[in-house]
């Protein structure tokens, strides 16, 4: 689902979005003439890979997801999440998938390794 920058209204308008077993479901609005506020709530689940054995386990995801959505630059602080966008056009699909991808690029045992006293130390 993509939509238009400029189309957001200022009243809050809920979406869904899929990808793979995972959903992003919510509701949008516009805050500013740059930005723009999504409250979602963030469920499914994810295959991760033990980044010490390298086997794939299923992480189950439910949670709360609240950002802001920048048009262009966000040079301002914030204690929020800001993701920039380019093109003034706003695409869940992938936002969703950038999630995802940022889940599956965190540090991750699998309860077998996470269960073991060994030390193992982190490599990066
Ligand atoms: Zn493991």
């Amino acid at each position: 689902m993509k939509i238009e920058f400029k189309k957001i209204p200022q009243t809050p308008k809920e979406f869904q979005t899929e990808f793979n077993s995972v959903k992003l479901e919510g509701n949008f609005c516009k805050m500013s003439p740059s930005l723009v506020k999504i409250e979602a709530d963030f469920c499914g689940s994810v295959p991760i890979e033990c980044c010490r054995c390298g086997k794939s386990e299923d992480l189950e995801l439910n949670e709360s997801l609240d950002f802001l959505l920048s048009d262009g630059v966000f040079d301002k602080e914030s204690d929020e999440l800001v993701i920039e966008i380019e093109n003034g056009i706003i695409d869940f699909d992938e936002i969703i998938q950038n999630e995802i991808a940022s889940i599956q690029s965190e540090y991750h045992f699998c309860k077998e390794c996470a269960n073991t006293d060994e030390v193992f130390e982190k490599e990066f």
